[in-house]
């Protein structure tokens, strides 16, 4: 491509919309604009990285034996109120009217429609098992759209979906979908972890996340070097301590604490350190069932994916307002603690259970405890991992400490099982010719989030660092004086040609720009391989080759160009 030809300029300003790095320098650069709130065109430089992300995508899931399809992005609301999730999904979900006043969704997935294509087109075990994929569009009403098309409300998704017979045939294709992500996000050169995850409302069996690992990731995600223990924080789970709690020593007491109602305030005011006061949280009870207290440490944080999961518990889970509290404890918020709690079930964390003497609410308002003791002063609760895991915390398996990195949640793979296939009567006949409901995968990929991902992962103050094989150019020409210098004209002309007929793709720097602007362009876009053509150069016959992570240099022989940029591009 020629510079000169491309109407759109990089932007030396930082954009004031852009918190995280990747969305600076993608708007920077010209690869994105926003249209609306998490709507976003692609412009052509950026859509050529996100074309080759797509192609790696393709390749490895054909490679996989999966099969290309297209849904549409509009689907008839009937779908939705036949698997039930009409009901169950909330403001993510975009629905409107047609001309005839029927209702439409626009997808934020595609299960519905994939299933209800099974039930139409397999009739026998012997089309199974069989794996529908498409590279689509998606709309989903995000609360909180951010980072450009890190968090999109509009984006584009890899869904596949497979179909079985039974178990051990999901387990295969589930395999296969994970060594084909594995080949994927390889190729891409992401550094990445795949990582046990929440399998959510849907229940299913297994399912792991592959995270690109970036500070501004969204997601924690809890590794452990020495056994390999990798799963996101919200499933980790946190062992209950290794030691016996200690016997009571001290008197239960009553403190006045005006006003405290932090764990910070509550433990200035009774001079006991946040790791040795709990703090009581009520949440809503399943439907209509009354409200569940859980009880952590001062120093833990509430792990709600967990929580939701107890009995008794509501899902999604919920925090109780000021009125549900006082009504169910009789205290203001502030001053709850899991004595005298009445009917209310009480579920401690394990490392709020192995504590001895500690201090805690006193449900009526200014009053908390110290001195505390499960069993001598209050019954036992039931014991619960209601927390979030912590750096240092032992491995679930084992093997040794945990640490907590961030990551970028940018594939998911999921055994659903029949969560739909029974829902909308997706069953097959099996060898002995009775009817058998489906088992099913589903496998997400957000392949623009991919393009995000890979800039928070490969940049430095400058600009992008493309990884080559998703980098919208393979070399970038720079020639210098172009305009005035027939010989540089000449050469780079030639090069052009030259690097283009071997399939290398080129941006051909070809403006009347100086040198400074032209390096500058060169680095915020980001291409790996960049050739400098000079008439200092020219006068010893060489050309001058930088890599964009390099921090010098090397001249060669004008004659060895395309040998040397095959070399460095590995083709
Ligand atoms: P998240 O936890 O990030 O909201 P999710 O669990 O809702 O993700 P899935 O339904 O599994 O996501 O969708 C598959 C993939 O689509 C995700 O792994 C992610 O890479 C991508 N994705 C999901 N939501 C968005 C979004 N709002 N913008 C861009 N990509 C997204
Ligand atoms: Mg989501």
């Amino acid at each position: 491509m020629l510079l000169s030809q491309y109407p759109i300029d990089t932007v030396k300003e930082t954009p004031s919309e852009a918190e995280i790095v990747s969305h600076r320098l993608m708007l920077r650069a010209g690869l994105i604009r926003r249209l609306a709130a998490g709507i976003y065109s692609w412009l052509p430089f950026g859509v050529r990285s996100l074309r080759k992300v797509e192609t790696i995508i393709r390749e490895e899931m054909d490679r996989a034996g999966a099969l290309e399809l297209l849904m549409p992005a509009i689907q008839p609301a009937e779908l939705w109120q036949e698997s039930g999730r009409w009901g169950e999904y909330g403001p993510e979900l975009l629905r409107l009217k047609d001309r005839h006043e029927r209702e439409f969704v626009v997808g934020p997935t595609h299960e519905e429609v994939i299933t209800d294509i099974a039930r139409r087109e397999l009739r026998s075990y012997r089309q199974l098992p069989v794996n529908f994929y498409q590279i689509q569009l998606k709309f989903r009403d995000e609360v909180r759209p951010r980072f450009g098309v890190m968090r999109a409300r509009e984006f584009i998704m890899k869904d596949a979906y497979s179909f079985h017979v039974d178990a051990a045939s999901l387990a295969a294709g589930y395999a296969a979908m994970r060594e084909a992500y594995t080949r994927m996000f390889e190729r891409m050169r992401l550094d990445f972890r795949v990582v046990q995850a929440d399998t959510g409302a849907i229940g299913g069996t297994a399912s792991e996340e592959f995270q690109v690992l970036a500070a501004s990731g969204e997601d924690a995600i809890a590794v452990c070097d020495a056994d390999g223990y990798a799963a996101n924080v919200e499933l980790a789970a946190a062992l209950p301590p290794a030691t016996p709690r200690a016997v009571p020593r001290e008197p239960l007491e009553r403190i006045a604490t005006p006003g405290a109602r932090t764990i910070a305030e509550v433990s200035a005011a009774v001079g006991v350190p946040p790791e040795r006061c709990l703090k009581t949280l009520i949440v809503a009870g399943a439907p209509s069932a009354p409200p569940v207290a859980l009880v952590l440490r001062g120093d833990h944080e509430l792990n709600a994916v967990k929580a939701q999961k107890l009995p008794g518990v509501a899902s999604p889970l919920r925090l109780a307002g000021a009125a549900e509290i006082q009504a169910a404890t009789g205290s203001p918020p502030g001053f709850i603690g899991p004595r005298g709690l009445g009917g209310l079930t009480v579920y401690a964390d394990h490392a709020a259970l192995a504590l001895a003497d500690f201090v805690c609410g006193a449900n009526e308002r200014d009053v908390h405890l110290r001195g505390v003791n499960w069993g001598r002063d209050l019954p036992e609760p039931s014991a619960a991992d209601l927390r979030n895991v912590l750096d240092g915390d032992p491995s679930p398996q084992g093997g040794g400490p945990l640490r907590i990195v961030r990551g970028i949640e940018v594939g998911h793979i999921f055994q659903l099982g029949r969560r739909y296939s029974e829902a909308l009567h997706a069953a097959v006949l099996d060898e002995s010719g009775s009817p058998v409901t489906m088992l099913m995968g589903c496998y997400g990929i957000g392949v623009t989030r991919i393009v995000a991902a890979a800039i928070e992962q490969n940049h430095d103050e400058r600009g992008i660092i493309w990884p080559d094989p998703i980098a919208p150019f393979h070399v970038v020409l720079v020639p210098l004086n172009l305009q005035k210098s027939a010989a540089v004209r000449a050469v780079a002309d030639a090069l052009y040609a030259e690097l283009q007929a071997a399939g290398i793709e080129v941006l051909y720097d070809d403006r009347d720009a100086r040198p400074g602007v032209k390096f500058a362009d060169a680095e915020l876009l980001g291409i790996g391989h960049r050739l400098v053509i000079s008439e200092r150069g020219l006068a010893a016959d060489t050309l001058e080759y930088r890599h964009r992570r390099a921090s010098a240099s090397e001249l060669f022989p004008r004659a060895q160009a395309l040998q040397l940029l095959r070399e460095r591009l590995q083709r």
